[in-house]
């Protein structure tokens, strides 16, 4: 009985804090069946706090997995034990939480000195936000911004349309941070609306889409988890819904689309980071953009920007047979990676997302496939795990622009194919 009050105070340590000093990020390779089943065992250990990057699936896969200063002793002496192979990836978390902020601030001032907005920084919504609107009063004859909706905390889903006229043109989709702090996604999107307007008319590839597509970019598709991400918590993965009967908050938004919606690979534990939510759609993120693509009517393609892993994926995710255009889906997709590859030689890995990474059900892309959208794509952007979500700053530009190379191909693509 004596443990108790000491296992109280180790719980209630690792609860509430929104620091991370000592906090490590443990990569580790499991070599067969067997380990895996004890990383899923892990998993299941709530007390112990920990935070799977990467989820345990099989052993081709890493696990990188963020643990809590007061469990780093117990969780290294148990893999040990278990004869598990790991390594530090991320040595002390709230020294790279600090670096990141340091560069927002060096930024921000810089900002405000320039009047120049800064393509290669991490910025909060409210920067975001403006600068939507300053593209939108730039290039009126090619941006609108619409609002699709409202967030569950009553912030505004705004939609960026790039068009050239034409009354419901084929269009594509593009979506940038369902889960909040995969912050290069977002930071990747701000830099490929401004990729759009400057090459319009310049470049022939883009002037020529422009010319037969309408875009639609949504770069932050999660705007309560990602202020969030910048006042509290910076892992926060996310929505910030309240859930009935539950002390824990937010659900997965890309475990909550309605397509083999609660199976495997999402979790029923509304603690869990991969918690599917009440019911299909419950979380008004993802009913607000099933609303706008089903009004719509003419998305002919829907694109969803995650990090990490460097992954290029096409349906299923909720399953593990074939889509019905697996071949045509992976012919693109390589076509893609190979030109994201081009620019500056970062390797990515291409196939359904049960295959690549692991079985997960109600993700976006498994919906907009089943819904009937052909060109149902997502990508994992930088890195493999080096930085993991901390990608550093001075890797935004490189990054949106290869992304670029690999989402133009597929643009091109459905240009050139159309169903
Ligand atoms: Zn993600």
């Amino acid at each position: 009985m004596k443990l108790l009050p000491f296992l109280a105070a180790l719980v209630g340590a690792v609860c509430c804090r929104d620091t991370f000093h000592g906090d490590q990020v443990l990569r580790i390779k499991a070599s067969n069946e067997e380990q895996i089943n004890t990383l899923q065992f892990l998993e299941t250990l709530e007390h112990l706090k920990l935070d799977f990057w990467l989820h345990p699936s099989n052993p081709e896969v890493p696990v990188d997995v963020h643990v809590p200063f007061p469990s780093l002793q117990a969780v290294k002496v148990y893999l040990e034990s278990q004869d598990i192979d790991y390594s530090i990836m991320i040595e002390d978390l709230q020294v790279m939480l600090d670096e990141e902020k340091a560069g927002m601030e060096f930024n921000r001032k810089l900002e405000r000195s320039t009047s120049h907005f800064n393509l290669a920084t991490y910025h909060t919504l409210d920067a975001i936000y403006t600068e939507l609107d300053a593209l939108a009063s730039e290039y009126p004859n090619l941006v609108s911004k619409l609002q699709i909706g409202t967030s569950y905390e009553g912030r505004p889903l705004y939609v960026l349309k790039f068009s050239t006229g034409g009354t419901n043109r084929p269009a594509v989709w593009l979506d940038c941070g369902i889960h909040s702090r995969e912050w290069v996604t977002q930071a990747t999107g701000l830099w490929t609306a401004h990729k759009l307007v400057s090459d319009y008319g310049k470049d022939s590839s883009i002037t020529s889409l422009l010319n037969n597509l309408d875009i639609f970019l949504l770069i932050v598709t999660n705007p309560d988890g990602y202020a969030f991400t910048h006042t509290s918590n910076r892992l926060w993965r996310k929505t910030r819904s309240k859930i009935a009967g539950s002390r824990c908050i937010g659900v997965d938004p890309n475990r909550n689309w309605n397509a083999g919606f609660g199976g495997p690979g999402a979790s029923k534990d509304p603690c869990s980071d991969s918690y599917h939510g009440p019911q299909a759609e419950s979380e008004v993120e993802v009913k607000s953009v099933v609303n706008f693509i089903k009004e719509h009517g003419n998305i002919k393609a829907f694109i969803s920007i995650h990090s990490y892993s460097q992954l290029l994926m096409f349906p299923y995710g909720y399953k593990c047979t074939n889509a019905a255009h697996y071949s045509e889906l992976n012919a693109v997709a390589k076509s893609a990676a190979s030109a994201l590859t081009s620019l500056y030689g970062t390797a990515y890995k291409v196939g359904p997302i049960c295959t690549v990474i692991y079985q997960a059900s109600g993700g976006s892309i498994d919906w907009s496939y089943d819904y009937g959208i052909r060109y149902s794509f997502a990508f994992e952007l930088r890195d493999t795990g080096r930085n993991g979500f901390l990608l550093p700053a001075n890797q935004i530009i490189p990054t949106a622009e290869e992304t670029w190379l690999g989402l133009k191909k597929i643009f091109q693509h459905v240009q050139d194919n159309p169903y």
